[in-house]
């Protein structure tokens, strides 16, 4: 018989599954946790809701889905057959590239045989008397695990905005995470997008290509910048195989592992004809670059801030033809580079095409969804497709949507209602062998970069346990308290933490998420790993094990 997945294995063999560590998420994360794991001759059991490989890049397959980091700083850098084989096709691979990618990557290191797609983990709990968790999924079937490993995703708990009336719409709706299998079309057809995020602004412009009318509903307009995609060819493949050594070097040395690391100058530092020509280099360069490797005060200071965010606004007004529109797409809430920046690929021209109309909610606001379309408090629209690109309860969303109880039953979502208490974003107290891979308060940026570190040192806490026979390992109250205070510390002067976003916790569809918390650790990915090697180096001293 062929094993398609595990979720096709036999129910006697199910009975009596104990497993030395359960992997939540076969995304980026996840599919590397297995593979280390394995490593270790454990017996390993990965838990997945979707019914395929790949997280982020199976779910989220609404047009325009792609990378806003360079494909070739994406890819996993631990296996050099892995490099020698796979050809990028785009500077910015595509949802479905990438899709294929982490496939490729399944079936070439044989994971799928210890994945079990339809698996939701409604619960875990963790039992004292035996020093493992007991994991419930969603269908009621239980597992039992010494180390529960969470790979579940910053950005994968989807929101809905709490408009009443979204089920009585009669026509076709869906949010972009859970876009169809199936292709959709725009032609001839009446379709509206709520929000203006990063999803919006990709889905936006792909969707104007084709569609009848798009009628763009937005709450708060984003400071987006030009990607500049292109195909990758022979040439530069090779060229790019040949460099992955600088290519990851670089990203290690950069503070948010990207290849575009901060200019050292200050942006008063050059004149202003230096600057301005700085800025137009940026804006007419692939990437990041703009955001990531501008002068290093645009993110601190606040003058430097208003210089880069009125480049950027003098852009928008070249770009969009109709005055009044582009200073509705203009934010005046927050300065560039406060909150993540979507990267665009033709996205403000968008709003010159005669069949796009764009309404700020702000001066009249969504009243209710109706079975034929949208009432706001200025007008009744009639779609046949709304689209929600609404976005996700960031970072702590898909914790708090599984029930995980530590010592004494304590609830993680309740022990973090005030903000999340990690030691390096990977332990937390009271819950023992629960590791988390890219937890809270562990640094965000380019994803794999950080996310092969983070599995690399849970391994080696793992591989230690295992080898001394630890059965239980927990962070310290003093040190989450030590490492709480550092991740607030660095968090300091930021202007990023200045501004309600999905980077701060704030989320106006989610209860409970009105106020700002620190989410994540500012101290740029070098320090992170330098605290972190060197609690693995003092033999996790810093951490009870027994
Ligand atoms: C549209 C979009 C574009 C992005 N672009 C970039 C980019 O250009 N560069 C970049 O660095 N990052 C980007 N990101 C961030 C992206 O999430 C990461 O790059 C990366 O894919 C995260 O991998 P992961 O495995 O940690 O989590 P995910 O890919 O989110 O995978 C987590 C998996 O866990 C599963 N899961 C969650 N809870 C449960 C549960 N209770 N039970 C079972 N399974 C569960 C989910 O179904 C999901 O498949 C983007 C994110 C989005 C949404």
């Amino acid at each position: 018989m062929i094993v398609e997945d595990a979720a096709a294995r036999s129910v006697e063999e199910e009975l009596a599954a104990e497993f030395d560590a359960v992997v939540i998420g076969a995304g980026v994360s996840g599919l590397y946790q297995l593979y280390k794991l394995r490593e270790l001759g454990l017996k390993v059991r990965v838990f997945e809701t979707g019914t395929g490989i790949g997280g982020t890049w199976y779910w989220n397959r609404y047009p325009g889905a792609r990378f806003d980091s360079e494909s070739y700083s994406y890819g996993y850098s631990f296996s050099q057959e892995l490099l020698e084989e796979w050809n990028w096709d785009e500077r910015f691979a595509s949802q479905p590239e990438t899709e294929r990618y982490l496939n490729y990557v399944a079936d070439k290191f044989d994971l799928r045989r210890d994945i079990q797609f339809r698996s939701r983990v409604a619960a875990a709990h963790y039992r004292e008397e035996t020093r493992r968790w007991d994991v419930t999924l969603e269908d009621g079937r239980r597992y039992s695990t010494r180390f529960l490993i969470t790979a579940i995703g910053v950005l994968s708990a989807p929101t809905m905005p709490r408009i009443p009336g979204v089920e009585t719409f009669r026509g076709q709706f869906c949010h972009t995470h859970y876009w169809p299998k199936e292709p959709v079309t725009f032609a001839g057809k009446h379709v509206a997008v709520i929000g203006t995020g990063a999803t919006a602004i990709q889905a936006i412009t792909e969707i104007a290509k084709t569609v009848g009318h798009l009628t763009v509903f937005q709450r708060t307009p984003n400071w987006a910048a030009p990607l500049h995609n292109d195909k990758i060819g022979e040439e530069e493949m090779r060229r790019i195989r040949a460099s992955y050594p600088e290519i990851f070097a670089r990203c290690n040395d950069t503070p948010g592992c990207f290849i575009h690391a901060p200019d050292p100058r200050a942006t008063y530092e050059v004149t202003q004809e230096e600057r301005e020509a700085f800025f137009e280099k940026l804006y007419a360069e692939p990437g990041f670059g703009i955001w990531q490797g501008n002068f290093r005060d645009i993110l601190v200071d606040h003058q430097a801030n208003a210089l880069i965010s009125d480049f950027v606004a003098r852009k928008i007004r070249q770009r969009v033809k109709d005055p009044a529109v582009a200073e509705k797409l203009i934010p005046k809430n927050h300065g560039f580079g406060t909150r993540r920046v979507p990267l665009e690929s033709g996205y403000y021209e968008v709003y010159n095409q005669p069949n796009v109309k764009l309404v700020d909610i702000n001066e009249t606001p969504i009243e209710r969804i109706t079975p034929t379309g949208i009432k706001t408090s200025g007008a009744e629209y009639e779609f046949d497709l709304i689209i929600y690109a609404t976005g996700f309860d960031a970072i702590t969303g898909s914790f708090d949507r599984i029930e995980i109880r530590g010592i004494d039953g304590v609830l993680l979502k309740q022990k973090w209602k005030d903000g999340p208490q990690t030691f390096l974003g990977i332990l937390v107290e009271g819950f023992p062998n629960l590791l988390m891979v890219m937890g809270p308060h562990a640094g965000l940026g380019n994803f794999p970069r950080a996310a092969e570190y983070s599995v690399d040192w849970v391994t080696g806490l793992v591989r230690h346990a295992h080898d001394r026979g630890v059965t239980r390992v927990e962070a310290t109250a003093a040190g989450v308290a030590d490492w709480t205070e550092h991740v607030l510390a660095t968090g300091e002067g930021l202007l990023m933490n200045e501004i309600d976003s999905w980077m701060t916790g704030v989320n106006r569809n989610v209860a409970g998420k009105q106020t700002r918390k620190i989410m994540r650790y500012s101290g740029g990915h070098p320090a992170f790993r330098e605290h972190c090697d060197a609690v693995a180096a003092d033999g996790y001293r810093k951490l009870a094990l027994a």
